[in-house]
């Protein structure tokens, strides 16, 4: 797919095409050069969009649910069939350990099928409402959806935003991160030869506060579904503010992990640990604060590190490796500067704590203990491979302090006691709970946050409601005239 100067072109209207700006882009791993980038600006914008509108009103919307539930399905098998490419890809792009992105990959083939199938279910109400009149309902597209997904999780993200919108008969322009384009561009380029009409799905990559604002006012868009920081999601509000645009806002988190005195530890250590140095700490649901009850708080402290110790480090695309690369240098510097801030805050570092030497942005695990909830550390994202280890003393109190931040948008118990698993869930303000279950998104089940963490949902069926909208049809079947002022 290379060009001359451009190994990636944006993707608009079925084609690549190339931008005047350019970008080289690092692996995280190895500090060399990867690939150059077209950068979208404000132009390769108003193209999209004016790509997605003809497409939304011509051949997508001629393209029956039926053909766009094959498509689906047959994007699905494009993945699968390109999954090897897909890996890599996204692997150097993001410096994420290839072990992960294998499953991330299986995911998304999931929710393609799902969203096939789920298509099956758009369908309007129907409603006699008494004497001669009857309503029914019809579902139909927003219409143009700007897309805006961050680096963490470009595939991922990308699929968990185009599925729903393709199913409901939305078309799209996506901002992936300028970083991190790869792999939405090739998925792109695989819809295509899969058969999507061209318009349909387009991507640029580009600058937020230039290329993904300018997406968010485009007079063009229909309704924004953003996925990134909070800050940037309070941004996108006010931006969309004045064309009353949808919006759907997927942000940050500072997710707890609450760890009871009964709970099966043979478990819940383990698992712990996967839920705070899975993707090396740069995932929204990060269980990034482990509450642990204070009677097993030092024995779990000294498990949770031995076992974050044994975690292997290193090239992403080494089969065996659990943690890869931070996204960057400079990204590292700022996680790190956390860890010095915990430190002088009092919290104690048990392991990790110091970057690695040599090229690429490695960080070991890290595990803070005697952190406090009210501490910088226990309240920001630090979105790299470091935990907070927080003592409880009850039920209420590891309430309380689950919900005593700003984010909600995950959550796991850790209890032997399966009434005290509901009644915490049903306490804790976070869009998702897990009970004796590390894992936080499954295809068809709804992810979304609580508080700053952001609202509507991905995935399932809510998310493709949030592409619908309700027009409601009221018929008069009386065969008598109508005549409201007696004319
Ligand atoms: P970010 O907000 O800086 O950027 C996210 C995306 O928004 C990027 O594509 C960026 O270019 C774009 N952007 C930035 N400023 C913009 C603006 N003014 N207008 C329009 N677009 C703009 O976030 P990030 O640092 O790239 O991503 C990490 C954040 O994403 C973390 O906070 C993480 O928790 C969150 N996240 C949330 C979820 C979720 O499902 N809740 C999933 C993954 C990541």
């Amino acid at each position: 797919m290379a060009t001359a100067t451009q190994d990636y072109g944006l993707w608009i209207d079925g084609e690549q095409v190339e931008a005047a700006e350019t970008r080289e882009l690092i692996e995280p791993a190895t500090g060399e050069p990867l690939a150059r980038t077209a950068v979208a600006g404000t132009e390769g914008v108003d193209r999209a969009v004016e790509a997605a509108r003809a497409a939304l009103e011509g051949a997508w919307l001629k393209t029956p649910p039926t053909e766009r539930s094959r498509l689906l399905h047959a994007l699905a098998d494009a993945v699968v069939a390109n999954r090897k490419e897909l890996a890599e890809l996204e692997s150097r792009n993001v410096g994420k350990a290839i072990s992960s992105v294998k499953a991330e990959l299986n995911q998304a083939v999931e929710n393609f099928r799902f969203y096939a199938s789920a298509i099956a279910s758009i369908a309007g109400r129907s409603t006699p409402m008494g004497g001669s009149l009857l309503f029914y309902s019809l579902k139909e597209p927003v219409g143009v959806a700007g897309q805006i997904v961050p680096w963490n999780y470009p595939l991922t993200m990308t699929t968990w935003k185009l599925a729903p919108a393709l199913a409901a008969g939305c078309t799209i322009v996506l901002k992936p991160d300028s970083a991190t384009p790869l792999t939405a561009l090739r998925l792109a380029e695989l819809a295509g030869e899969v058969g999507f009409p061209p318009g349909v799905i387009n991507v640029v990559p580009g600058p937020g506060t230039t290329v993904g604002a300018h997406l968010v006012r485009h007079p063009g868009i229909d309704k924004v579904a953003f996925t990134g920081s909070t800050s940037t999601g309070a941004e996108i509000m006010r931006m969309a503010a004045d064309g009353i645009k949808r919006v759907t806002l997927e942000l940050g988190g500072k997710s707890p992990n609450l760890v009871f005195a009964d709970a099966d530890l043979s478990s819940a250590i383990p698992s712990s640990v996967w839920s705070i140095y899975y993707s090396a700490g740069q995932s929204c649901e990060a269980r990034s604060r482990v509450l642990v009850e204070r009677p097993i708080y030092d024995d779990f402290v000294a498990q949770f590190a031995d076992k974050a110790k044994t975690l292997k480090v290193g090239d992403p695309l080494v089969a065996e490796t659990q943690i890869g690369s931070l996204i960057s240098q400079e990204h590292r510097g700022r996680v790190h500067g956390y860890v010095e801030r915990g430190v002088e805050e009092g919290a104690e570092v048990v392991a990790g704590g110091e970057p690695r030497e040599g090229p690429g942005a490695f960080y070991p695990p890290t595990v803070l203990a005697q952190v406090d909830n009210r501490m910088g550390v226990a309240q920001e994202e630090i979105f790299g491979p470091v935990v907070t280890v927080i003592p409880f003393e009850d039920e209420k109190d590891a309430i309380r302090i689950a919900n005593d931040v700003r984010y909600g948008l995950m959550a796991t118990v850790w209890t032997g006691d399966p009434a005290r698993g509901h009644r915490v869930a049903a306490r804790i303000k976070s869009g998702t709970v897990g009970i004796n279950m590390p894992y936080t998104a499954f295809p068809g089940i709804p992810f979304g946050g609580y508080k700053q963490s952001g609202f509507g949902r991905e995935l399932g069926l809510e998310a493709l409601d949030l592409y619908l909208e309700t027009k409601s049809v009221i018929v008069s079947t009386s065969p008598r005239p109508i005549n409201p002022f007696g004319l």
